[in-house]
């Protein structure tokens, strides 16, 4: 199939194969209509991310009911206001930041009967323009989602700062995964992926190096 984004993630596939078969590749199709994400579904790829709940719904829920082994991942910012329609439509959470949004998920997902695969978002760098927990209060988060929320959290996530060296971020978060006998991490993206996969992470969230630059 001549299709550029299909050619993309097949050459992605082999080069992170190399180095491990346990890392799944989430193909972030935010900004893209379904004519450029159809070619990479029809090639049987399941996981796909979207950062905006309404935008993803739009596109999504109609896809899924065709595809249902299809996995859909939220890795962006979740606003309180949309966690019902988010645990809705979405399999997995990457970007779980506070406590009040860890109890609106599990109500909302208890009263459907889902329970969703969750990450928790984590600012490794400790910068004041990003979210996620600090390093410092991890595990008192991580206890009171599991313990006071009943929620399925199997790994951590970050966006590690531009700057600097990657790979000592993401040597830090593979710790705090050890730390919390955590099975996965979602880190790397189009410009460090490859970094990430050799530190641990197991989902990578690659968007433009599938399918190109976004439109600002
Ligand atoms: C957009 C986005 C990505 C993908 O970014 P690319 O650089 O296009 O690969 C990954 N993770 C998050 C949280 C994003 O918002």
């Amino acid at each position: 199939m001549h299709n550029n984004a299909v050619i993309n993630l097949k050459d992605i596939l082999n080069e992170v194969n190399l180095i491990t078969s346990n890392c799944k590749i989430i193909a972030v199709s935010k900004t893209f209509s379904y004519e450029q994400i159809e070619p990479l579904i029809k090639n049987g790829h399941l996981h796909f991310g979207e950062n905006k709940v309404q935008e993803a719904i739009i596109k999504w829920t109609g896809i899924k009911k065709s595809y249902p082994n299809l996995q859909l991942h939220m890795i962006g910012k979740l606003q309180n206001n949309k966690v019902k329609l988010a645990v809705q439509l979405f399999d997995y959470i990457h970007s779980l930041d506070n406590i009040r949004l860890a109890e609106k998920i599990s109500t909302e997902q208890k009263k459907i009967n889902k329970n969703l695969n969750i990450f928790i978002q984590v600012n490794i760098g400790n910068e004041s323009q990003k979210n996620g927990i600090n390093a410092d209060n991890l595990k008192e988060f991580y206890r009171k989602c599991v313990d006071d929320f009943d929620l399925n959290i199997v790994g951590l996530m970050c966006i590690p700062p531009h700057s600097g060296n990657v790979k000592i971020y993401f040597d830090q978060m593979a710790q705090l995964n050890k730390d919390l006998s955590l099975s996965e991490l979602s880190m790397g993206m189009s410009s460090d992926y490859l970094e990430a996969i050799k530190c641990g992470s197991t989902y990578v969230r690659i968007g433009s190096k599938i399918f190109g630059s976004r439109a600002k």
